[in-house]
């Protein structure tokens, strides 16, 4: 891959980046098909990703007609990086022999590795024969929303696909690679002002919280609108608060310490839950709901906002799940894209109906949120919520570290690119906005 990081340095032609030869194999985070029971009969806290994830050759996939190849600069580590890398809640390896039956191409993905990552900024290098709009050398950033777009399910919202699947996580070739195969419609131009790992961070969980608060598919947040956020300083919620403070909404941010509270107040947000702090138990020792903490919880913000909820950005799930539904105001929205603590839901069906609210699924994001949340980024208006770099052997570390809630934001990994810091072209913008690209830095 020398080469190939030298023209990228050099800042060589289409040409010259058309003329390179593409390596048969190359580095990549993967996991192995070999050791989908590794975890059989061990709590999910206890499996470790820095056992799975294994980082080493993997060989290079043909390319079809509509995808490009990617030198891949940064990626980043999302949660599902950690529920790939922990088999849960299944194996990604059974998408991926479903993804092999629907054509000659996608029988690539059926391997006995996966490359995995979600995320990722670069430059491409080959284009396929049926790509018109991006060349060799163009500066990317990569969104995850895999899509066979001549199927008509995708035409309105391309979430809406039957064949919708998640690069890196459904599908094989990710992003946590030196190299990476994506199809050319998950491109996206690379913010000119950002870094390689600050522009690899945000297309997934920006894309999400895009959808979740701001696009028509959304709870569609209009001016004064108070909004809970949990996991304010995580991977989603850090771009969540962003958009309701740039969408003239009022958050109610919830974190588990000081130190994601001292982020905060500097983000602007002035109404702040500390979770740890404020001790909530919405279930009892065994295993019932009690409702009186749910009323704490909405007193709390209450106090803080003088209102409850108009919208609860819900994902946590099973632990919160039932105070997310209670505490969103009479005709309010609970939009929900994951349930980091159990899936099996259960809430009062009385506060739903009786008061009127609504409960909105979400899953990342179509092409077009994808692109105008890039755009965001691109004008500086959504920052980058960058806290640490990895290089790429220490993937497995960086993945245990979100699988134990030990970070904040999100956490970039180093794929070709030598050092932290480059890639950075437009250095004016990034002037204007150097102290809020540090906000989460440690
Ligand atoms: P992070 O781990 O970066 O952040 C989640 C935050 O949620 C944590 O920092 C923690 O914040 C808070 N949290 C975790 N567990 C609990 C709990 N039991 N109760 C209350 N708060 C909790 O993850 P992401 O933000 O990247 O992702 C969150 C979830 O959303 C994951 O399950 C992920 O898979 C999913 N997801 C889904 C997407 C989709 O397209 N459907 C896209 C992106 C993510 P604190 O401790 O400070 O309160």
């Amino acid at each position: 891959m020398k080469h190939i990081l030298e023209a990228i340095t050099a800042d060589a032609s289409p040409e010259e980046f058309a003329g390179l030869e593409i390596p048969a194999s190359y580095r990549a985070a993967h996991i192995l098909k070999s050791d989908e029971q590794m975890w059989a009969g061990v709590a999910s806290k206890d499996k470790d990703p820095r056992r799975s994830v294994h980082v080493g050759d993997v060989p290079t996939p043909e390319l079809a007609p509509d995808e490009v190849y990617l030198a891949v600069m940064a990626s980043s580590i999302n949660f599902n990086t950690v529920w790939s890398s922990i088999f849960e809640p299944v194996s990604t390896f059974g998408p991926m022999a479903r993804l092999a039956r629907e054509s000659e191409w996608a029988k690539r993905h059926d391997q006995p590795h996966q490359v995995i990552g979600s995320d990722a900024s670069g430059v491409v290098l080959r284009v396929g024969a049926a790509v018109r709009n991006w060349k060799p050398g163009d500066r990317v950033t990569v969104h995850c929303n895999h899509v066979d777009d001549q199927d008509q399910t995708a035409h309105d919202d391309s979430m809406m696909a039957a064949n919708q699947r998640i690069w890196g996580y459904e599908t094989n070739f990710g992003g946590l690679a030196e190299l990476s195969v994506v199809k050319a419609n998950q491109l996206m131009p690379k913010p000119a002002h950002l870094s390689w790992e600050e522009a690899a961070v945000n297309a997934l969980c920006n894309s999400t919280s895009y959808r979740m608060i701001v696009g028509r598919n959304g709870a569609r947040m209009k001016q004064g609108d108070v909004v809970l956020i949990w996991g304010a300083t995580g991977g989603i919620g850090a771009y969540a608060t962003q958009y309701v403070l740039n969408g003239g909404g009022i958050p109610v941010c919830v974190v588990s310490n000081a130190d994601k509270a001292k982020i905060l107040r500097n983000m602007g947000v002035e109404a702040i839950i500390d979770r740890a702090a404020g001790g909530y138990r919405f279930w009892t020792e065994d295993g019932q709901h009690d409702e009186r903490e749910w009323r704490r919880f909405g007193k709390d913000i209450r106090d803080l906002v003088g209102e409850d909820p108009d919208i609860v950005f819900e994902h946590p799930g099973r632990q919160t799940f039932a105070a997310s539904m209670y505490v969103a105001k009479r005709g309010g929205v609970v939009v929900s894209c994951a349930a980091t603590s159990g899936f099996m839901l259960e809430f009062d069906n009385r506060h739903f109906w009786m008061r009127l609210k609504t409960l909105i699924g979400s899953h990342f994001a179509n092409y077009k949120e994808a692109w105008e949340a890039n755009r965001l980024i691109a004008k500086a208006a959504i920052h980058p919520v960058l806290s640490q770099v990895f290089p790429l052997e220490q993937t497995g570390e960086a993945a245990y570290q979100v699988h134990h809630n030990m970070h904040e934001g999100k956490l970039g990994v180093l794929c070709l690119a030598p050092t932290e810091g480059l890639g950075v072209t437009d250095h004016e913008l990034r002037a204007t906005v150097a102290d809020r690209l540090n906000l989460f830095r440690r």
